[in-house]
């Protein structure tokens, strides 16, 4: 068996297996997709002595890291089910959609998130060519533009508001007839000059040139007129999704399906860990899903050392 059992190699996951490793613990990754998100970034500006790279690059970085340091490395395997152990000693198991079956001593969950896409035409073709989801990461490639953002909620009404700090100009769009938003948000939203916010705003096209985004075609649900905003920039903002739905039952989560953590990382069941975009820590970014990876391997070495000597 694992002492660490790591689930996910995106940053949190990868983090994790270093340290976990480093401890001389018996370390396995399961990863669908070595990297995680990270793959699907074009340019990484903010992460601590790295100014610049891009994404693909970064996770083969880490990839080559883990496995250098010893950790086996399970890729392309999905995990289906988690099987906590009963007893604080014993060995929870893992079943992968193989059919295999991994046991460990502790596991350490960092399945991460996706973002909700809209589901219109343009959109995947000018993804990361005009149309982003994360404004920490993004927004300052659209200083002095014209941008968009989708979605009235907490996470797009404060998208807007930082966006108007560097945009020329941001239009917020909401589907339904109100801001879904706390209320000091949309007050702080409205006092501000450069954004423009349409409610019953359904969004039907990103359009582009074929090289970038140029645009957003909306129609209004009230009057059911089409307009064409011109723009550079369409920030999506209508939900992240974490991707914990196969822990039903093994781990308590919260409203949005985020993994409970405490401040080492550990979950409701003993032994068992989380880290990054699956869990309740807020501000979904790399260096924080390192961090919080590194900080649960260390938790679960605590953890190990606890155990009864048998
Ligand atoms: P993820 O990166 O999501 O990794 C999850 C891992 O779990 C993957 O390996 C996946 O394959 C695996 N997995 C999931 N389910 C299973 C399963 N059932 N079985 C096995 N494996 C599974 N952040 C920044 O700090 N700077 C940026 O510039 C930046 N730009 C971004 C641009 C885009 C387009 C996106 C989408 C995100 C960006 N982010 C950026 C956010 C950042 O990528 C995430 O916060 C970070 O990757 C989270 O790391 P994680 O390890 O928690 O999860």
């Amino acid at each position: 068996p694992f002492d660490v059992l790591i689930v996910g190699g995106g940053p949190a996951g990868a983090a994790a297996g270093l340290y976990a490793a480093r401890k001389g613990l018996r370390t396995g990754i399961v990863a669908e997709r070595f990297g995680g998100q990270v793959n699907d970034t074009a340019a990484i500006e903010n992460y601590p002595s790295v100014p610049e790279t891009i994404g693909p690059k970064f996770a083969a970085a880490l990839e080559q890291q883990v496995r250098a340091v010893g950790v086996q490395v399970l890729a392309g395997q999905k995990a289906k089910a988690l099987e906590p152990t009963g007893d604080a000693a014993g060995l929870h198991a893992l079943a992968l959609e193989s059919g295999a079956t991994l046991r460990a001593r502790t596991v350490i969950l960092a399945t991460g998130a996706r973002w909700r896409n809209l589901g219109v035409p343009g959109e995947a073709q000018y993804r990361n060519r005009g149309v982003a989801y994360c404004p920490h990461c993004d927004g300052p490639l659209f200083k002095g533009r014209d941008v968009a953002v989708i979605g009235g909620g907490n996470s797009g009404v404060e998208a807007a508001i930082d966006l108007a700090g560097l945009a020329r100009h941001v239009t917020l769009l909401e589907f339904a007839p109100s801001l879904k938003a706390d209320a000091v948000l949309v007050e702080r939203l409205r006092s501000l000059p450069n954004v423009t916010v349409h409610t019953e705003a359904q969004t039907l096209e990103v359009v582009g040139d074929g090289a970038v985004v140029t645009g957003l075609r909306w129609r209004d649900r009230a009057s059911g007129a089409e307009h064409l905003l011109p723009l550079a920039g369409v920030f999506v903002q209508i939900g992240l999704v974490p991707n914990t739905e196969w822990l039903e039952g093994a781990v308590a989560r919260n409203a949005f399906g985020e993994i409970v953590v405490d401040a080492k990382g550990e979950t409701s069941r003993a032994g068992i860990f989380a880290a990054g975009d699956c869990t309740t820590v807020p501000y979904k970014q790399i260096v924080i899903a390192a961090g919080e990876g590194a900080k649960a391997a260390l938790a679960a070495f605590d953890a190990l050392i606890r155990q009864p000597v048998r």
